[in-house]
């Protein structure tokens, strides 16, 4: 039998070596403009067209190639960057592997035009999936031109796997802010079909930050600088105010490149501990210089996990450096016990900075309450609504649809009769002698809310207790899915319009849902360069939280990738979770009264909301059983 191992042809081998190191349009972007960056170039211009599908051009003012090089660069393992492996411990640019341009001249149609500033003439290749086609001189500018069409074109597999130009271009500028963020001293264009789309001119780098995320963030951050033996941190944090959900702002740089390190992140998270809200995390640009031989970049192809010799070391560094910039911008309050709370107060930073309220640590405080007045099942903990003043803002939402909806058929679970909702059916006849306490019927309470949490009831058959913001969450999706499915909503319009501005990335994707927004009852338009007016809001959505939900959609779809099948369940859902009463709030009998009628008036109300349980059911017999 004769031999059957046999060499790959070198395009071959490429393009399964392409398959680690380019992903998508956006790699190709990363690995074209870090060898600009290495070659010393001051301005970089990035042409895409199609999110990169059809076109991605990078030219820049760098050194450029001889005549050789241009030809030796698309080779296998081909560098100017090291000549040794000792080399990688002393390494300060970007790229050291020579596997980039040989990756993507594999899986593309490229042309590379190339000049040096001490050459009369330039150098043309064109390369089609990783053959060479032509090599010629030119007359062109000094630096180089890279132009890559049709990634892909050859091998259908991958080119099928790309998602809507949405994701791929939200790539795309995720790959771009990293090297943006980390030379300011370069100036940089990027075009998406003719369109300028950033503009970026030499800066400083917080000027480069505001570049790119907008003038609202220059007051928000806090210089960070450390000099240690070990390690140089510098850069800027997020006041903790400004602490989101999902938080995209959040950059490491080891040596002038983009790096995760969830550890060190962690690090972060302890020093903000207890000054923001759990589930937030804060904005930081933590830039480390540190001596390249204490570092390991090698570890990963794409060169974004990068190992530390020392890294609980640089831990505490890093704890230590964030909480002394908090401490000396006095954003860390001192603890006012006075008044009961701490940061989260009124007094404290985040209500007077932020317009957004922390309604859920704002609890009311029932001062007329007596925990010894022996009426009906009171007891610490509890609490009578009847007390409080009804805060009826926002509660007409819970009563619109009510009355139309209370006759309609119900789908109760088998422990609740079956019949349509009167609330006096949920409700115990008061004990005889209980009767003699009460000044009168009107007072009688037929609803205990707990902790500002959870509501209790009596039905006939029993006690039921509900979750009230999960309770308002359901009523909420229902009302608002239902809008969206019949296309049509109510809205109110605003007499000033809100203004927000988004990144590129993000103004496609609002483009994007816009109709479903306006089924919501948003009245969204686009102003162009990522400015967009909120015109009109939901009728029951407070004007403080339209900015938050438009931009928490955002980010999820953007985490998701392209927009789900559900999609119209997520928004739906997202919004009454924005608009829906929060635990912590204190409910008048009215409130609770309407709010468990609308929950009795769905389909289902025992069925659970985005995989939580509403409410829970606790028969007589179940109570008799714990009194035996
Ligand atoms: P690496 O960056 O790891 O060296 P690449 O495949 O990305 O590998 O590039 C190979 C070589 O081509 C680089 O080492 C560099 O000498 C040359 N090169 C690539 N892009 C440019 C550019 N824009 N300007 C000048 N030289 C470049
Ligand atoms: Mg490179």
């Amino acid at each position: 039998m004769s031999d059957v191992i046999h060499l790959l042809p070198d395009n071959v081998a490429n393009q399964i070596a392409a398959g680690e190191v380019i992903q998508r349009p956006a790699s190709v972007i990363k690995e074209l403009v870090e060898n600009s960056i290495d070659a010393g170039a001051t301005s970089v211009k990035i042409i895409i067209k199609d999110a990169g599908r059809t076109l991605i051009q990078v030219i820049d003012n760098g050194k450029g190639m001889s005549e050789t090089d241009a030809r030796l660069c698309f080779d296998r393992h081909a560098t100017s960057k090291i000549s040794s492996a000792e080399d990688l411990f002393s390494l300060r640019t970007m790229g050291f592997r020579g596997e980039a341009l040989p990756s993507i001249s594999s899986i593309s149609q490229l042309e590379l035009r190339t000049k040096r500033a001490e050459d009369e003439v330039g150098t043309l290749v064109v390369i089609n999936g990783g053959k060479i086609e032509k090599q010629e001189s030119v007359a062109c500018a000094d630096g180089t031109s890279f132009s890559v069409k049709n990634i892909f074109y050859n091998v259908p597999a991958r080119r099928k796997f790309l998602k809507s130009n949405t994701t791929e271009f939200s790539h795309i500028e995720k790959e771009f802010f990293r090297i943006a963020l980390v030379n300011p001293n370069v100036e940089f264009e990027l075009y998406h079909n003719d369109q300028i789309i950033y503009q970026m001119r030499q800066s400083s780098l917080k000027e480069r930050i505001v570049a790119i995320y907008g003038k609202s963030i220059n007051s928000q951050l806090l210089l960070i600088d450390v000099d240690s033996t070990l390690i140089k941190i510098g850069g800027y944090v997020g006041k903790p105010e400004t602490a989101k959900k999902q938080n995209e702002h959040q950059y490491f740089f080891v040596n002038g490149r983009y790096m995760r390190h969830p550890y060190f992140h962690k690090a972060i998270m302890q020093a903000y501990e207890r000054l923001i809200q759990p589930g937030t995390s804060p904005d930081y640009f933590i830039y480390f210089d540190i001596d390249p031989a204490c570092i390991d970049v090698n570890i990963h192809p794409t060169k974004t996990e990068i190992k530390f010799e020392s890294e609980q070391p640089i831990w505490s560094i890093l704890m230590a450096g964030v909480k002394e910039s908090l401490g000396k911008f006095n954003v860390v309050p001192s603890l006012d016990f006075e008044h009961g709370s701490d940061i989260f107060s009124d007094n404290g930073f985040f209500n007077s900075t932020n317009k957004t309220p922390v309604t859920s640590l704002n609890m009311e405080v029932d001062t007329s309450y007596n925990p010894f007045k022996t009426e009906g099942c009171g007891g610490a903990g509890y609490h009578y609504s009847k007390k409080t003043t009804p805060n009826v803002e926002n509660w007409q939402a819970l009563y619109d649809g009510f009355e139309s909806e209370k006759t309609s058929k119900t789908d109760f679970p088998s422990y609740i009769p079956q019949e349509s909702f009167d609330p006096a059916n949920f409700v115990c006849p008061p004990a005889e002698n209980e009767k003699l306490v009460m000044e009168g019927e009107e007072n009688k309470s037929h609803y205990i809310q707990m902790r500002g949490k959870y509501i209790f009831t009596v039905m006939k058959s029993g006690l039921v207790c509900i979750d009230q913001h999960r309770a308002h969450v359901k009523i909420l999706y229902e009302h608002y899915l239902k809008n969206l499915q019949q296309q049509k909503a109510a809205s109110q319009q605003l007499m000033f319009p809100i203004m927000i501005n988004v990144l590129e990335s993000e103004a496609m994707l609002l483009d994007e849902l816009m109709e479903d927004l306006s089924y919501l009852g948003f009245e969204v338009s686009n102003l162009g360069k990522g400015a967009f007016s909120i015109n009109g809001i939901p009728s029951d959505c407070k004007e403080s939280n339209a900015e938050l939900y438009l931009r928490d959609l955002l980010n999820s779809f953007k985490e998701g990738g392209d927009l789900k099948e559900n999609r119209k369940e997520q928004m739906a859902l997202k919004l009454a979770e924005t608009s829906a009463i929060k635990a912590g709030k204190m409910m008048s009998e009215e409130e609770m009264m309407n709010l468990v009628a609308q929950l009795f008036s769905l389909p289902s109300p025992d069925a659970i909301i985005d995989n939580r349980t509403v409410l829970t059911f606790f028969t007589q017999e179940e109570i008799e059983k714990k009194f035996k």
